[in-house]
């Protein structure tokens, strides 16, 4: 009987430890989970002296969908977009649901090439969502605007790094949405660089 007691506590401290890294809508992990593991992967690039990527997602006019639609229809949207990002980061990586309807990807080892890929079959992938909630409209559905920065291994604070990949991504904003936008570097005369031009 002790045993099975046990192991009941381990098995609900196991779920507790769950509830408090994971977000309850996505079963991605939340922010707080995301900094911490950021703040080692950091460390560790340094250390290694490897690349590191993040990439920044933001669901574009979900405001209107949830206006539209109602706000259950765009938790199920949501939901299809983690999925989406869970499909095209490999498990090694880390995906987090950042805020409201922001994303992000922690991608430890990608070069900035490499993580450009990824963030454009993610974006293909959001374009490409069929939700049943949302019938009939016009396609494609749910688009979402994404910025990519690199880390600055000899420069850079992990905020500056969060902030690079953040403006990169309004950018991606301002420039018509449903696309992909490459931080610039920290050099000032490097501008923001839109995917198409990267030619991949
Ligand atoms: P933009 O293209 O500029 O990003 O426009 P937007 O409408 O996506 O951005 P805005 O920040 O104006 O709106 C975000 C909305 O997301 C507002 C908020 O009510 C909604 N939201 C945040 N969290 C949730 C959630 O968990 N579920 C639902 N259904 N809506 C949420
Ligand atoms: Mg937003
Ligand atoms: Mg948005």
């Amino acid at each position: 009987a002790a045993m099975g007691l046990l192991s009941e506590v381990e098995a609900a401290r196991r779920a507790l430890r769950e509830v408090a890294i994971r977000d309850g809508l996505t079963n991605l992990y939340n922010r707080r989970c995301f900094g911490a593991r950021l703040h080692a992967e950091v460390s560790q690039a340094r250390r290694m002296a490897s690349p590191l990527t993040v990439i920044m997602i933001d669901v574009d006019h979900f405001k209107r969908i949830n206006d539209l639609w109602g706000h259950s229809a765009g938790d199920e949207v949501l939901q299809r977009v983690a999925d989406a990002l869970i499909a095209y980061v490999r498990p090694d990586d880390l995906s987090a649901r950042f805020g409201g309807e922001e994303f992000v990807a922690l991608l430890p080892g990608a070069p900035l090439d490499e993580a450009a890929d990824v963030a454009e079959r993610i974006r293909l992938a959001i374009a490409d969502l069929r939700i049943a909630s949302l019938e009939p409209a016009e396609t494609p559905h749910v688009t979402a605007s994404l910025g990519i920065a690199a880390f600055d291994h000899d420069t850079e604070t992990v905020d500056q790094l969060l902030q690079r990949a953040d403006s990169a991504m309004y950018a991606a904003k301002t420039e018509g949405r449903n696309r992909c936008v490459i931080a610039a570097g920290r050099v000032p005369a490097d501008a923001p660089r839109r995917l198409q031009s990267q030619g991949s």
